[in-house]
C-alpha cells in the first residue's frame, strides 16, 4: 500500500496542506515526529495508530550511531505497517523533503518496492519568519535567501557547511537546527565578513501558541537564550516587523484550557481580538465508567423518546455514531444548548428543533416546553453533569432517562516549557468546573502548583462560582458559550485603553 509523506506544516493547523489534512483523516497508521502539534495530530481519524517516532528506541546497539538506528527503525517501521496492508501516513513537521530525512525515508521505501507520495509541507523555513513580520526576501534588503543547516558541521571537506561561502554571498540566511550551535555559525559568518551588527530574529515554536520571538544581532546571538526548536534569521530582513496585529486583547497571553478538538472557535476569536494564545488542554473525554452499555442500550431505543438533549458537542459525537440508521430519529425531535453543540449535530445533518435564547442548563430549561401525558426525554450528558437539566425538565412533567455518553478526565501534563509559560499569562479560561479542577492539579517540575493568571474567565455561572470557590481571584463571567462572549467579557475585564486585561478594580 501507498505510504504518504505528508508535510505537517509548522505548527499551526492551519499550515497543513488540505490534500494533507484527507490523508490524516484517513490513515490507519500515522508514524510521526516528536515537535508535531497536539493540534494537528487530532485531526487524525480516532480510531488511527499514531506512533512517535521521536521518542527513543529501547535497546542501544553500539555499533551502529544513535541517529542511523532511530532512522533505520522508522524505516523499518513503515515498510512493516504497508506490508501488512494498512494506509501509513509519515507526518513530518514543516515539509518532508527539507531537512526531514523524508528524501532517506523514501529511499528505503523504494528499495523495499513499496510505492510512496510526498504530500509537500509548508516549511517552518519560510512560514515563522512570515508569521513573525519578516518577508526572507524584500526590496532593497535580501535579494536571495539560503536555507541552511546550523547541524551539518562546519567542514566543506566533509559535506560541511561553507559558512565563509555563504557570508560572502549575501542575502538572508534561515538556519535551522542551529540552536546549539549559534555561537559558533555567528562566528563564522563574522569571520566570513558579515558586519558584526547584522540583524538576526531568533522565533521559537514559531506558528504555535508557545511561539516566542527575540531580536538580536550576529554579536550578541551566542549570549540570547534560545530554546528549540527555533529558525534563526540572518540578515537586514531580520529588523523588519511587519503588520503586528492590534486589537482590544494586543499584547495579552491568554490560555485555553479545552481540548485540542474543540479550542478552535475559542482560539480564533482570541487572535481575532490581538491576544497571543497559550493552547494548555487540562480535561479530555474518555469512554464512561460503564464503558457505555448505558449508551448503547438508549441509542438502542431511541425511538421511545419525544426528545433527545444534548448539552455538549462530546455528548453528540458520542451518541450519533452509535445509531445504525439515522431514520429511527424519525419523529424524535432534538434540543441542544450552545452553537459547538448545534455545529456537531448539523454535521450529521441534522438540525435541533429547540435551542434556548440564552445558551445555559437553566436557558433551557426555561424554554423547553412542558410535558405532554407520558412524555419520555433522553439526555445524553456526561458522567459529572450538574443536576439542572434533568431536575428542571422533571420539575415540566417530563419522563427524563438519562444517558452517561463520557466522563472527564484529566489530560496528560503538558510540556515543561507550557508550564513556565503559564506564569507569566495574562488570563485563563474555563469551560466548565472540571477544567478549574485540572488546572488547579497542574505541577510544575518541582512539584509545586502552577499559579494561576491575574483574570480567570469562565462560560457559565456554575463555572464562575467553581472558581470561585477553589479560591481564584480574578474571575470573570461570559453569558453564554459562544467564544465571543469571552472575548467580549475578558475584553470588558481589560479596562479603556485595552491591552493587557487587568483584575477589574477593586479585587484584591
Ligand atoms: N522539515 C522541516 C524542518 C526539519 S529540521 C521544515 O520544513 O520545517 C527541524 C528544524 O526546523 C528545527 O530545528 C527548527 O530549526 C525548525 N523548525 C521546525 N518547526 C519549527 C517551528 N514551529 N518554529 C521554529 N522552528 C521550527
Amino acid at each position: 500500500m501507498t505510504v504518504y509523506l505528508v508535510g505537517a506544516g509548522p505548527g499551526d493547523p492551519g499550515l497543513l496542506t488540505q490534500r494533507g489534512a484527507r490523508l490524516l483523516a484517513r490513515a490507519d497508521v500515522v508514524v510521526h515526529d516528536r515537535l508535531i502539534d497536539r493540534a494537528v495530530l487530532a485531526l487524525a481519524s480516532p480510531g488511527a495508530e499514531l506512533v512517535d517516532v521521536g521518542k527513543r528506541p529501547g535497546g542501544p546497539d553500539p555499533s551502529v550511531p544513535p541517529h542511523a538506528r532511530r532512522q533505520e527503525e522508522i524505516n523499518d517501521l513503515l515498510v512493516a505497517r504497508s506490508r501488512a496492508g494498512r494506509m501509513v501516513v509519515r507526518l513530518k513537521g514543516g515539509d518532508p523533503f527539507v531537512f526531514g530525512r523524508g528524501g532517506e525515508e523514501a529511499e528505503a521505501l523504494d528499495r523495499a518496492g513499496i510505492g510512496w507520495e510526498v504530500v509537500p509541507g509548508v516549511s517552518s523555513a519560510f512560514a515563522v519568519p512570515a508569521l513573525a513580520g519578516i518577508p526572507v526576501t524584500h526590496r532593497g534588503r535580501a535579494t536571495s535567501v539560503t536555507v541552511v543547516t546550523g547541524h551539518g558541521g562546519d567542514d566543506p571537506e566533509e559535506g560541511g557547511v561553507d559558512w565563509g561561502a555563504l557570508a560572502r554571498a549575501g542575502g538572508t540566511l534561515v538556519v535551522l537546527m542551529g540552536v546549539g550551535t549559534r555561537a559558533a555559525v555567528a562566528r563564522r559568518l563574522v569571520e566570513g565578513g558579515r558586519p558584526p551588527d547584522t540583524p538576526v530574529a531568533v522565533i521559537e515554536r514559531g506558528t504555535t501558541a508557545g511561539e516566542r520571538r527575540s531580536r538580536t544581532t550576529l554579536a550578541a546571538l551566542a549570549s540570547v537564550p534560545v530554546n528549540p526548536p527555533a529558525v534563526l534569521v540572518v540578515g537586514a530582513v531580520a529588523a523588519l516587523d511587519l503588520g503586528r496585529t492590534s486589537g482590544p486583547l494586543d499584547g495579552s497571553t491568554v490560555v485555553v484550557t479545552r481540548a485540542p478538538g474543540r479550542a478552535a472557535p475559542l482560539t480564533a476569536a482570541l487572535r481575532a481580538a490581538g491576544a497571543v494564545v497559550l493552547a494548555v488542554p487540562v480535561i479530555e473525554t474518555a469512554e464512561p465508567s460503564d464503558g457505555g452499555a448505558a449508551l448503547a442500550a438508549a441509542a438502542a431505543g431511541v425511538g421511545a423518546f419525544d426528545w433527545v438533549v444534548f448539552t455538549s458537542a462530546a455528548a453528540v459525537e458520542r451518541f450519533i455514531p452509535r445509531l445504525d440508521d439515522l431514520r429511527v430519529l424519525g419523529a424524535v425531535r432534538l434540543a441542544v444548548v450552545g452553537t459547538a453543540t448545534a455545529a456537531s449535530l448539523s454535521s450529521y445533518r441534522l438540525r435541533a428543533d429547540l435551542a434556548p435564547a440564552t445558551s445555559s442548563a437553566e436557558g433551557l430549561v426555561a424554554d423547553f416546553p412542558p410535558a405532554e401525558a407520558g412524555g419520555r426525554l433522553l439526555f445524553v450528558r456526561a458522567e459529572d453533569a450538574g443536576s439542572t437539566v434533568a431536575a428542571g425538565l422533571r420539575a415540566k412533567g417530563w419522563v427524563v432517562d438519562e444517558a452517561v455518553a463520557y466522563r472527564t478526565v484529566p489530560a496528560p501534563a503538558p510540556a515543561a516549557w507550557l508550564i513556565e509559560a503559564l506564569a507569566e499569562a495574562d488570563a485563563v479560561t474555563f469551560a466548565s468546573p472540571s477544567a478549574v479542577a485540572a488546572f488547579l492539579g497542574l505541577r510544575d517540575a518541582a512539584g509545586r502548583p502552577v499559579p494561576a493568571p491575574p483574570l480567570v474567565a469562565c462560560i457559565g455561572p456554575v463555572t464562575a462560582a467553581a472558581a470561585r470557590a477553589a479560591g481564584l481571584d480574578g474571575v470573570v463571567e461570559a453569558s453564554d458559550p459562544a467564544p465571543e462572549s469571552l472575548v467580549r467579557a475578558l475584553i470588558g475585564a481589560a479596562g479603556p485603553g485595552g491591552g493587557r486585561p487587568r483584575p477589574a478594580p477593586g479585587r484584591p
